[in-house]
């Protein structure tokens, strides 16, 4: 279905080496790499338009503008979302996050509750924490079963008329998993809180339609989907962003200013304060171009065989354990070899040219759930092949060896 090869070639970085052998890259949960599209892109800005936007009136300003206006578009289409001016470019689901959690004292008054799940991205943890501590609510915690998916029956009896806000990640960085979001978004819904989804790893890899979904905030990591680093997008329903205060204060994103009083810009300009990343946004604009050009449904579908593939294949390794081996999830594996520690195999693997992730992942309350202290994950995007997992297995089996 893919044109694996014609896909590769778009991939400079693939036709490297590292420490001699051809690289193998497995980390694609923590960002991915750029086609050649993106990559001149960002040269094609700086080189023949290069101007700050939204300020002048002279047309090579207007031409930046015209470029960056034109990648909102692209974006506000890509996850389905109503209006442009619902696109706020960020510099990354980081900052998406903590651009909401940061005003979400509209949302949250003192004694109410904000629920989060043990098996979010610190990025999605810390904000809330401390909107929490600021405004005097309490966060509470939709527990993860055994096999690494939310304990959905924990969630219901947690919501009650004081839950405020509910914000959980549409796939999990450090299991994979794929959460049920449109259930733990109408639940949340009914009992009149707001919700906030990460979807910085479902970006990536399936058709995110933020409408279909109903979440009142989605955020987005333009670097894990194959856009530069230093952008990302925050989607809200109009209303919602309405309500939220801005973030940051600056040039661009007021109406008027006087010593006196301050009017904000209208959307998404209220949140756009000072020069924005406008190379990012524009090469992330040609990111969106690239992935409908191969087709979100065929990504989907082609990692789910590299998934299926891997995790048989790792289940072969005596004393593998994945955790969060579900059916429902991206291509993201989590995994040990018994008690061998997860950095020492990643080290091992790295000097036969894989490159997988060791350790938290970011996630560490849920590394606790499980009582270990990382894991090895190997995660996949549509460039990865069959073969590049035989060679990580080939080298898994050498580092056990080694190790035990
Ligand atoms: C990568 C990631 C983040 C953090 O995104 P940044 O791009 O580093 O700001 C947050 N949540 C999840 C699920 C992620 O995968």
């Amino acid at each position: 279905m893919l044109d694996i090869n014609k896909i590769r070639a778009d991939f400079p970085i693939l036709k490297r080496e590292v420490n001699g052998r051809p690289l193998i890259y497995f980390d694609n949960a923590a960002t991915s790499q750029k086609p050649i599209q993106v990559i001149e892109k960002i040269v094609e800005y700086y080189t023949h338009y290069n101007a700050n936007i939204h300020r002048g009136v002279h047309s090579l300003s207007q031409e930046a503008t015209d470029h960056f206006e034109g990648a909102r578009e692209k974006v506000r289409a890509f996850f389905n979302i109503p209006q442009c001016k619902q696109v706020i470019f960020t510099s990354g689901n980081t900052h998406s996050i903590n651009a909401v959690a940061s005003g979400a004292h509209v949302f949250v008054n003192k004694g109410d509750e904000v629920i989060v799940s043990a098996v979010e991205h610190h990025s999605n943890i810390v904000p809330w924490q401390m909107l929490c501590e600021r405004v005097g609510a309490t966060l509470k915690v939709i527990p993860v079963l055994d096999n690494g998916t939310l304990d959905m029956d924990s969630y219901h009896q947690l919501l009650n008329p004081k839950t405020a806000f509910v914000v959980v990640n549409h796939i999990s960085n450090a299991l994979g998993v794929t959460n049920p979001i449109k259930e733990i978004i109408a639940a949340a819904h009914r009992h009149g809180a707001m919700t906030l989804i990460d979807g910085a790893q479902s970006c990536a890899h399936m058709k995110v339609d933020v409408q279909a979904i109903d979440a009142d905030f989605y955020t987005i990591s333009g670097h894990k989907m194959c856009g530069p680093t230093g952008i990302g997008v925050l989607y809200g329903k109009e209303e919602a962003l309405n309500s939220l205060p801005p973030y940051q204060g600056g040039g661009e994103m007021i109406d008027q200013v006087s010593f006196e009083k301050t009017t904000y810009a209208g959307l998404p300009h209220k949140f756009e304060a000072g020069t924005p990343n406008i190379a990012g946004g524009i090469a992330l604009g040609a990111a969106v171009d690239y992935l409908n050009e191969i087709g979100m449904e065929n990504i989907a579908a082609y990692e789910n065989e590299l998934l299926i593939y891997a995790t048989e294949q790792i289940k072969t390794i005596p004393g593998a354990k994945i955790y969060g081996d579900v059916t429902d999830k991206a291509a993201v594996i989590s995994f040990n070899v018994a008690s061998l520690h997860p950095y020492d195999i990643g080290t091992i693997i790295d000097k036969l040219g894989v490159a997988v992730r060791t350790g938290h992942h970011c996630a560490q309350p849920v590394m606790d759930r499980f009582e270990i202290p990382g894991t090895v994950r190997a995660s996949f995007a549509f460039y990865n092949t069959k073969e590049e997992i035989d060679v990580m297995v080939q080298a898994l089996q050498r580092a056990v060896n080694m190790l035990s």
